[in-house]
């Protein structure tokens, strides 16, 4: 794929982008470039540019504000302490891509596109992925944003035209600063984030939208975050609003839904992997509510987490909902393990024994 540069003529001067570096937060500074790449039927993938980064001047019938046809992805890029600039199995990320570009009547871009368009926008923007060896074993780092959207102006409900696929990166800080801390959860009785034959396995802005209100539950009742069940019968974990969950056995086994309907993430997937290989046998299956209250109560379940690309690994600490408490089990020590692995592996701290790092 043919990429053209043009760089911005004013970067960020470097005062400034130490500024943002010692504090970024999550979401909030925008380096200096963004790239681009459209689609029509007649000439497929083309025109992908690096270009400085600003505002996008839309025609308000732009389909993706009306009929919110969109997919995005979530990744990152580590300094290791070498200065050398690495993402974690970004090949994963543009593969979901596909995934979800299918449940969107989307076209496909490639996995070796999205590869390459993420890798020449890292490139121009080197300089914004945070340094973290004189922080001492710091975990900064840019966040990339790639996403896709109907932009074709027309308020006909029809796949789009019209497609633009860019990515954006944000420096990002520590998930965690001063410590581990657990996530308090909330149990949703009242809301799904996605159902059978839906968009639950798509990274979509809609299942975000239909996640808010449950979050803003969350929140008043002192949680971070909100388990969400099944939509037929409110009884099998799905997922949190933005993470996968896994639920360690007092004889080592892990359990980790499985649904059809969760977004699969890529952390999730090498835990799967990882565990196996510290010689834990991994479960991917349905895990009721009950397993959960019942197992946390009578000790069978020894560690819960969560994991995404955010935090990588968290331990999960209460579960509330309407009725009951139920308390966070009192180990940590698998999680903590397997938090340090694959932190590890990211920021060049210990060796990528599966070939993940790019
Ligand atoms: N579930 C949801 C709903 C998410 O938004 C995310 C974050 N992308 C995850 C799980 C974890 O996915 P990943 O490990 O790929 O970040």
């Amino acid at each position: 794929m043919q990429i053209s540069t043009t760089a911005n003529p004013t970067p960020v001067d470097d005062a400034r982008l130490a500024e943002i570096h010692a504090n970024p937060g999550f979401g909030q500074h925008f380096t200096d470039h963004m790239l681009t790449i459209e689609w029509t039927p007649d000439s497929g993938w083309h025109d992908a540019r690096v270009t400085p980064y600003g505002p996008l001047t839309l025609d308000p019938a732009t389909a993706v504000l009306h009929y919110a046809q969109e997919t995005f992805e979530g990744m990152k890029a580590y300094r290791h302490d070498d200065g050398s600039v690495w993402t974690f199995r970004p090949e994963q990320n543009a593969a979901r891509m596909v995934r979800s570009s299918q449940r969107l009547a989307f076209p496909e871009l490639p996995v070796d596109d999205f590869v390459e368009a993420v890798d020449a926008l890292v490139t121009a923007d080197q300089r914004w992925v945070p340094d973290n060896s004189a922080a001492g074993g710091g975990e900064k780092s840019l966040y990339l944003r790639p996403f896709m959207f109907a932009s074709e102006t027309f308020l006909g409900v029809r796949p789009a035209q019209h497609v633009t696929f860019m990515v954006i990166a944000s420096p990002a800080g520590a998930y965690f600063k001063g410590g581990i801390k657990p996530v308090n959860l909330w149990l949703s009785e009242t809301f799904t984030r996605a159902g059978r034959g839906g968009m639950g396995a798509a990274k979509t802005g809609g299942n975000y939208a239909a996640s808010l209100a449950a979050q803003r539950e969350a929140i008043e009742q002192g949680c971070d975050q909100v388990v969400f069940l099944d939509d037929q019968e409110f009884r099998y974990i799905e997922e949190l609003g933005g993470m996968n969950l896994f639920f360690v056995h007092r004889d080592g086994r892990i359990v980790t839904p499985e649904t059809g309907t969760i977004l699969e993430g890529i952390t999730r997937a090498s835990i799967i992997e990882l565990a196996g290989k510290l010689g834990h046998a991994v479960e991917e299956r349905k895990f009721s509510i009950d397993e959960w209250r019942d197992g946390v109560a009578s000790g069978e379940i020894t560690e819960i987490f969560a994991c995404g690309t955010a935090a990588v690994v968290t331990p999960v600490g209460e579960l509330r909902s309407p009725a009951s408490v139920t308390p966070a089990p009192a180990s940590t020590e698998l999680t903590m393990k397997i938090r340090e692995e694959l932190v590890g592996m990211q920021f060049g701290r210990t060796e990528d024994t599966f070939g993940w790092m790019h």
